[in-house]
């Protein structure tokens, strides 16, 4: 599918005009739409919540969009917890999916309610040590190890994954939750990451459902909600197909009833932690072409670089890329789109078929709305991006200024020439 950017070249010029580049754009017309279509999805569930993965998105602003469709957050830090709590979420409002935590952001995720998913069996006698009581409902998250496939396609490897618990470890941790006047329990799993197949969520709902109701024979316990964490994935290519978030509910209805209903287990609650079918292509990063080099092949410097977006660098990934108001030129000239850092890796694309591109024109990089500003760093010294939230009618508003050098140099007040640094 043509991947169509949400801004044209004189909006993106506007922003820039106001707020320099690059700069992080996210779409709320689309962000709501989409938010929609996953509550629509899941309608058929009573208790039915996202809890939005702060992780890829981490911006109050963008949170509180999510409060109209009455989905919640998934945190899990210290940070995420408070921007989740400032943004006006609580209690069970607040999923908090961590793993080798430290016991103060356990103290402070039950201080503001937050609903408890524990990684590891080890955590709940440390949980019991260093914060106190269980609250009525707690969370223990499942790894079932082996190779996660769908039909014979293995999606990944959960016994490689240094997260949850085995299906042993689950039954020993219910019985001695339940011991501990535990009253209700949850399930999650993470199996696979950026599927895009509308098969992922229905085969490990099956998977979870089954072990749900193993879970409520063996340790006579109720099983309040499932949670089929994140993982939904997203065309990062113009040649894939999107996933169909009604079929993905349909599909996990069908498992409901084949496995759920039958088992007398008709109030389970599902619940999701998307992050990157929640934002991924509502967001992009505008960058400008400040220079061009012709060696042995030809490169477009761009004004951004990997500290504002990772995923190319990191995992070498693919991000479509627009030049904006050259949408229907021909694509007819090859270039490597580089950013400035003294790492060979900082590149938006490698050998892309692009249309021409001159000095001045803004690049669009589609698909950043997650995972993208969020795994920013100051690797060379670089600084973050501002963020920007384009609104329905059209307007914009800043929701995150660019880092400044101050900032970048706040953490040297300890250095005596520190007010130097900044006034240099
Ligand atoms: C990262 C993460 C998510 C979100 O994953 P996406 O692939 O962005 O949907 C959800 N839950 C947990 C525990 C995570 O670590």
């Amino acid at each position: 599918m043509k991947k169509i950017p949400f801004l044209t070249v004189k909006k993106a010029e506007e922003i820039a005009s106001k707020f320099g580049t690059p700069f992080h754009v996210y779409d709320e017309a689309g962000i709501r739409r989409n938010a929609k279509a996953v509550a629509d999805a899941f309608s058929w569930n009573k208790g039915f919540k996202e809890y939005f993965a702060v992780k890829a998105t981490p911006n109050p602003f963008i949170l509180r969009i999510f409060k109209d469709y009455g989905f919640g957050c998934d945190c899990s830090s210290m940070a995420e917890l408070k921007m989740a709590y400032a943004a006006g979420f609580s209690n069970d409002e607040i999923m908090f999916s961590s793993n080798d935590t430290p016991a103060e952001e356990y103290v402070y995720a039950a201080k503001i309610g937050a609903l408890m998913n524990f990684d590891d069996i080890t955590m709940l006698p440390y949980y019991l040590e260093h914060v106190g009581d269980f609250p009525e409902t707690v969370c223990c998250r499942y790894n079932p190890g082996g190779t996660f496939s769908i039909s014979n396609d293995i999606m990944d490897n959960p016994g490689d994954s240094k997260y949850g618990m085995t299906p042993e470890q689950m039954i020993e941790a219910f019985r001695m939750l339940k011991a501990h006047g535990v009253r209700r329990f949850g399930i999650h799993a993470f199996l696979a990451s950026n599927t895009v197949t509308d098969d992922y969520y229905p085969t490990l709902a099956g998977q979870l459902f089954e072990l749900a109701a193993e879970l409520k024979k063996k340790c006579h316990v109720d099983i309040d909600f499932i949670n089929l964490s994140g993982g939904v994935g997203i065309p990062y290519r113009p040649d894939q197909e999107p996933n169909h978030i009604d079929r993905i509910g349909a599909g996990v209805r069908a498992e409901y009833e084949k496995i759920l209903i039958p088992a007398g287990m008709d109030n389970v609650k599902i619940y999701t932690e998307m992050g990157r079918f929640m934002l991924g292509p509502y967001g992009a990063l505008v960058t400008r072409a400040i220079h061009e080099k012709h060696i042995y092949k030809e490169y477009i410097g761009v004004d951004a670089c990997a500290a504002n977006l990772m995923r190319p660098a990191m995992y070498g990934s693919y991000h479509h890329i627009s030049v904006l108001g050259k949408e229907d030129y021909p694509d007819d000239h090859r270039y490597d789109v580089t950013g400035s850092l003294c790492e060979n890796n900082d590149k938006f694309a490698i050998d892309r078929l692009l249309p021409k591109i001159d000095m001045g024109d803004l690049l669009y990089i589609h698909d950043t709305g997650a995972h993208g500003f969020a795994m920013g760093y100051n690797y060379n010294g670089r600084l973050w991006s501002a963020e920007v939230l384009l609104h329905e009618d059209g307007s914009f508003s800043l929701i995150r200024r660019a880092q400044t050098l101050a900032d970048y140099f706040a953490t040297f007040d300890c250095f005596e020439e520190y007010k130097n640094m900044e006034d240099a």
